[in-house]
């Protein structure tokens, strides 16, 4: 048995993995549908284009275990960012050192307004953004932060830069109960060049980020891959192979998939592969069919009408009149976004939208009592 996901991914090869999923045939297709439980070999032939045909197949069995296993709901989250600081050059950012922006991190009255606006839209789980700037943004400030917001929210998520297992110790003890932490590509070369500069260049240190936070009793953990970098079958390939893993490994913790596509920002490249609507929905029918167990979550990066048509056919959490700035739900935008936004609807229009396609929005669904932790 593996001690890091990291002693797995290295039996694996990329080319190899990504002849293996476009040579699906429609033959095994059928195998992979018919099954009653599905392995990730299942699921490399989901996402094939040898799939695609069956779309419409795989929506209705995506809708249907998502159903059965999560009920008719929707689980709302706010984003919301603390600082826009960060000491790494990633190609795609926005946040990039290399990127002429004002920086700006929030201090105590700067969070209070915030709050005071996100919980007024509804909002009882909370997303904490940072970008890696570890001599303002740091442990210090985290704990400071989570302290003074988690008397407001049942529920609070983060994702900074990777830390240790102690520091995730120390997270979850201040109260956070899920931290997400994006790959972005697992193709090591090709995630060199996205990431010239900083300590994010170092591959392995995120690729085993995971297990830290499995190691450190985290309840949930958040995994995905910036959709645009690489070929996206093959990278989401080895992001279930991730969570598989994982889910092995960590079996008291819960997990959630994302799908970031990547999105205009100042500064950023274009991206090298492109990913229609229709591709992104088999990903997601491909993920529910494959893991019945999986929360699956989509963001304002997405369009509406791509947002409202994919509501009942297996996600389960969605973020709603998100801003990408610190600062951004109470002030005029002093700082530039990570990227923009493509639905900018309010989070009533999109609880709306919801309850008008038969299902709930929930705005909280967990209480920090749950787990002996008193606020
Ligand atoms: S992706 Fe994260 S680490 Fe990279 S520049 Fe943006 S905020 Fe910084």
């Amino acid at each position: 048995m593996q001690t890091t996901f990291q002693q797995l991914f290295d039996t694996y090869n990329w080319d190899e993995v990504q002849n293996r999923i476009y040579r699906s045939t429609a033959a095994d297709v059928e195998r992979a549908l018919a099954k009653r439980k599905r392995n990730i070999d299942d699921f490399a032939t989901l996402i094939s284009p040898a799939a695609a045909p069956y779309l419409e197949q795989m929506a209705q069995m995506s809708h249907a275990l998502t159903k059965k296993r999560f009920g008719k709901t929707i689980q709302m989250y706010a984003p919301m960012y603390l600082s826009n600081e960060c000491n790494n050059i990633c190609t795609y950012c926005g946040f990039s050192l290399d990127n002429k922006i004002p920086r700006k991190t929030l201090n105590p009255v700067e969070i209070e307004q915030e709050i005071t606006v996100i919980k007024k839209e509804g909002f009882d789980h909370i997303l904490l953004v940072t970008g890696e700037a570890n001599h303002t943004v740091n442990m210090h400030y985290f704990i400071k932060s989570i302290q003074q917001i988690k008397a407001h929210f049942s529920n609070i998520s983060i994702e900074v830069q990777p830390l240790s297992e102690e520091e995730y110790n120390q997270l979850h003890d201040a109260g956070v109960y899920s931290v997400l932490v994006y790959q972005e590509t697992y193709h090591r070369d090709v995630y060199k060049a996205y990431h010239p500069k900083g300590k994010k260049s170092n591959f392995d240190f995120r690729l085993n980020t995971p297990d830290r936070i499995g190691k450190a009793g985290i309840h949930k953990m958040g995994l995905g891959v910036l959709l645009g970098l690489e070929d996206w079958r093959t990278d989401s390939f080895f992001n279930a192979l991730h969570i598989d893993y994982l889910q092995r490994t960590y079996w008291q913790s819960k997990y959630s998939v994302s799908f970031p596509r990547l999105r205009p920002a100042e500064g950023i490249i274009e991206p090298n592969f492109i990913m229609e609507d229709r591709d992104l929905l088999q990903l997601i029918c491909a993920y529910r069919i494959w893991n019945e167990d999986l929360e699956i979550s989509l963001s304002t990066r997405e369009n509406e009408t791509f947002r409202d048509n994919v509501i009942p056919l297996g996600v389960t959490t969605m973020s709603a009149g998100s801003k990408t700035n610190p600062g951004g739900y109470s002030t005029e935008p002093e700082s530039l976004e990570q990227f923009e936004v493509s639905d900018e609807r309010p989070a009533v229009e999109i609880a709306k939208i919801i309850s008008e396609r038969g299902y709930e929005p929930v705005w909280k669904d967990w209480d920090r009592a749950y787990c002996g932790v008193t606020i």
